[in-house]
C-alpha cells in the first residue's frame, strides 16, 4: 500500500476522462433533440395548467428540449408587449397554446418568416381560435374557429373524400358537450399517423365542428364523426391535419380541451401521441417517436395517468 498515491493518480485521470466523455455525450444528445418553444399567456382555457402537462410529455419523450414564452396578460400596455419578441430562429418548432389578443406586427411577421423559412408550427385545440384578422395565420391553420361567413367548411364523406361547404352555408364553429369519441385515421401512411389503429377511442373531449377558413393545401390525417345526438353536425369533422407554408410545416389538432384542472383529453395516450409525433413532424418532416403499447383501442380510452398503466 506504499504507493497508493501512484495508484490513485491514473484512477483520477480515468474518472476525469469519464466525466468529460459523459458531458460530451450528453451535449451531443441535447444537440440531437428538437428545440421546441411553447407560446402561452392568454387563452380561454387554463393555460397555466395545460402548458406544464404538454411540456412534461414533450420532455419525457426524450426527443425535445422545451422553452416557454409567455405573452403579457390581456389588456396590457403597448410597453409590456414590446418586451414580447421570442427569437423563433432558435427553435425547430413552435407550439401554440395561445388564444388571445393579436400579437404586435413585428412578432406576427417574425412567425411568418420563421415558418415560411422552414420552421415548424404546432397548433393545439383553441390555438386555432386565435387571430381571425391575420391572413397568413389563417393560411397556416387552414381552418379556425370562425363564423360561417369567414370561409369554407371542410368535412369528409364516409369514404374519406373531402367535401367543401362554401362560406355562408352550413354551421359555423361549435361543439356539443364533451364526450369520448372515435378518431378515424384517413391517411394511414403519413408519418404522424403511421402505425395507429385505423380507429381509436379518444378520451372525453370537445368535438370541434364547423371550422372555417381558406383550407388550402390541407392534408386531413384524421376525422371524428360529430353525432347530432351529442350536439354535433352529423358529419365527419377534421381532427388532425397538416399544411405546408413556404418551406415550413404546420400541424394542427383540434383535440386537447381542458377546463379548470380537468385535462382529461390531454391525458389521453392518443392525444399525447398525436401531439408528440405532430410536433416532431412539424420540426423535422420525419417521425421517430413510437406508438406506445398502451395506445387506445377502437373500443377503449387509454389515459396516461390511469392506475396500473
Ligand atoms: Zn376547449
Amino acid at each position: 500500500m506504499a504507493n497508493s498515491r501512484n495508484q490513485t493518480l491514473p484512477a483520477r485521470f480515468a474518472l476525469a476522462f469519464l466525466v468529460v466523455a459523459w458531458l460530451a455525450g450528453s451535449a451531443a444528445a441535447d444537440e440531437a433533440k428538437i428545440r421546441l418553444l411553447i407560446i402561452d399567456g392568454q387563452n380561454n382555457h387554463n393555460w397555466k395548467d395545460t402548458t406544464p402537462v404538454m411540456k412534461a410529455d414533450l420532455e419525457q419523450s426524450g426527443r425535445f428540449t422545451v422553452d416557454v414564452a409567455t405573452t403579457p396578460a390581456a389588456k396590457s400596455s403597448p410597453t409590456a408587449w414590446e418586451s414580447f419578441h421570442p427569437d423563433f430562429s432558435r427553435y425547430d418548432v413552435v407550439l401554440s397554446n395561445y388564444n388571445g389578443e393579436p400579437w404586435p406586427a413585428p412578432v406576427r411577421e417574425a412567425l411568418e418568416a420563421y415558418v415560411s423559412g422552414g420552421g415548424g408550427l404546432a397548433i393545439i385545440h383553441a390555438a386555432n381560435n386565435a387571430f381571425t384578422d391575420w391572413p397568413a395565420y389563417n393560411q397556416m391553420i387552414g381552418l379556425g374557429w370562425r363564423s360561417p361567413k369567414f370561409g369554407d367548411r371542410v368535412t369528409l364523406d364516409d369514404e374519406g373524400k373531402v367535401v367543401r361547404t362554401p362560406k355562408g352555408e352550413g354551421p359555423g364553429s361549435g361543439h356539443g358537450p364533451p364526450h369520448p369519441f372515435v378518431i378515424t385515421i384517413r391517411e394511414p401512411e403519413h408519418p404522424i399517423t403511421k402505425g395507429m389503429p385505423s380507429t381509436w377511442m379518444h378520451a372525453k373531449d370537445e368535438l370541434y365542428h364547423g371550422q372555417r377558413g381558406p383550407a388550402l393545401h390541407m392534408e386531413i390525417l384524421a376525422s371524428a364523426f360529430s353525432d347530432k345526438a351529442k350536439g354535433g353536425t352529423g358529419a365527419n369533422e377534421p381532427m388532425i391535419w397538416v399544411i405546408p407554408f413556404g418551406k415550413g410545416r404546420v400541424f394542427t389538432t383540434v383535440m386537447g380541451h381542458a377546463m379548470g384542472n380537468d385535462a382529461t383529453a390531454m391525458h389521453c395516450v392518443g392525444f399525447k401521441t398525436v401531439m408528440l409525433r405532430g410536433a416532431e413532424w412539424a420540426a423535422t418532416g420525419r417521425v421517430t417517436i413510437p406508438i406506445p403499447a398502451n395506445f387506445p383501442t377502437p373500443e377503449s380510452v387509454r389515459r396516461d395517468d390511469a392506475p396500473g398503466k
